[in-house]
């Protein structure tokens, strides 16, 4: 094996570690996948009859306030100034979608001001007043009253985790903002945006870097090849981006996630909902939302005569299938202290990302911790300061 450094996954958490190895340490760096493309779940092609870009894992929208992280991928590709901004149906009404100013008026057939719309709120979120809620239910009522959550949360959420509300954590419903204003990005950040010549483009870019050799189709688990578990383990230091119950063989069970499935048509039409998301917040539809692929672009000129949409349907993933979504009931952070301990027996092993640490990570969040395994682990190991210590991220 002619490698110094194996990474196992080439998403972004892979490729951000390769490409700062090979690029400031001049490090052989192999990456693995098993699958037969790079990028991970952020990777995006073309529709064949249509030729609209498609993100095949589910939509992915780049977003961020991390200088650091806005600068580096800013190396590889150039963003367009698309904004993301949501819509929901609900009782065959649409609304703007997180929940403003707009959605308050038009569910409440109102003209509240920011001060009444606040004070109506509080009212109706009173029932939880001076607590401080830990799961997504509580959370949820907590943030916009039982009547704004009932109708646009509560459905949603249990056909997108099929899992009770006052079970998940009060994280997941965090990361959407309420606002007393009529804004309605679906993102606070900073910095937001599509790359220029899509996903595919950014992430070729970031193994540009002979020294990176990337092996499709390789899979850790199977043997038959130089870089199989059995090969690796031991011999070179590796960065594991797969998921950390796999690894362990399920020794402290399996830990819960989520997958979705994409059904998707391509219709004759040049417009089918005006907009790239439209969330359907009601029990009676089977999918959580439908993606209009052509409205992330509009800057490109894309055919009148056709469409691609995705519906998204969402489901608790069984072994076999991809693992997208941590769950993260108590039981599982249970499961999860348990697998952290073993990660720091095993030797030379770094894991990383969202499926090797068990977290809920956006893009910008696995670059991030990706650059800081590099500053942390890699680099202190390679330059001869410090010997690599074995585990995640234990925060
Ligand atoms: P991944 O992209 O999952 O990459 C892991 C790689 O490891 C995969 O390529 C896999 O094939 C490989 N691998 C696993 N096991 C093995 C094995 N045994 N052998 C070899 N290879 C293996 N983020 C945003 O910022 N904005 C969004 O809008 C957004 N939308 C998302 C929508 C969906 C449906 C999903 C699932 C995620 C979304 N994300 C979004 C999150 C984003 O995909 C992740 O932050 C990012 O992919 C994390 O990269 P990663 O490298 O940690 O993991
Ligand atoms: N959510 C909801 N209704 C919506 C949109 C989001 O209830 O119309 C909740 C849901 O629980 C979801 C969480 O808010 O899991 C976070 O939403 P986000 O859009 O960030 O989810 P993701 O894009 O990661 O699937």
């Amino acid at each position: 094996m002619n490698a110094d450094l194996v990474i196992v996954g080439s998403g972004l958490t892979g490729l951000t570690i390769a490409e700062r190895a090979a690029d400031e340490l001049g490090l052989k760096v192999a990456i693995i996948d098993r699958r037969s493309h790079i990028g991970g779940n952020a990777y995006s092609e073309n529709e064949e009859q249509t030729g609209i870009e498609v993100h095949r894992y589910g939509a992915h929208l780049f977003h961020t306030s991390n200088e650091r992280v806005w600068e580096y991928v800013n190396r590889f590709t150039e963003f367009t100034n698309y904004v993301h901004r949501v819509y929901t149906r609900h009782n065959e009404i649409v609304y703007p979608m997180p929940i403003n100013l707009g959605t308050i008026n038009q569910f409440f057939n109102a003209a509240y001001t920011p001060a009444e719309a606040k004070a109506l709120i509080q009212e109706q979120a009173g029932e939880l007043a001076g607590t401080n809620p830990q799961n997504l239910n509580d959370k949820g009522i907590s943030l916009i009253g039982r009547p704004l959550y009932e109708a646009f949360i509560k459905h949603y959420t249990a056909k997108q985790w099929q899992t009770d509300p006052s079970e998940l954590p009060a994280s997941i419903i965090s990361r959407l903002p309420v606002r007393y204003t009529y804004d309605n990005r679906y993102f606070n950040d900073t910095h937001e945006g599509l790359p220029v010549n899509g996903y595919t483009a950014w992430l070729e870019n970031m193994v540009a870097n002979p020294n990176i050799e990337v092996h499709l189709n390789t899979d850790f688990f199977e043997e038959g090849h130089e870089f199989s578990k059995s090969k690796v383990v031991g011999q070179v230091p590796v960065v594991y981006t797969g998921p950390i119950d796999r690894y362990f063989d399920y020794a402290e069970g399996d830990l819960s996630w989520r997958t979705i499935d994409l059904e998707e048509e391509v219709l004759p039409i040049e417009d089918f909902q005006g907009t790239s998301v439209m969330n359907y917040a009601d029990e009676k539809y089977p999918f959580t939302r439908i993606h209009e692929f052509r409205h992330f672009h509009p800057e490109r000129d894309y055919t009148k005569d056709a469409t691609v949409i995705h519906r998204e349907y969402s489901r608790f993933a069984e072994r076999g299938d991809e693992p997208y979504y941590p769950i993260n009931t108590a039981v599982d952070r249970e499961k999860i202290l348990k697998y952290r301990e073993l990660a720091k027996g095993e030797p030379e092993m770094i894991f990383a990302g969202r499926l090797g640490t068990y977290k809920y990570f956006d893009m910008h969040m696995a670059i991030g911790q990706a650059l800081s395994i590099f500053d942390n682990k890699i680099k202190p190991h390679f330059s001869g300061e410090e010997k690599l210590v074995s585990g995640g991220d234990e925060d």
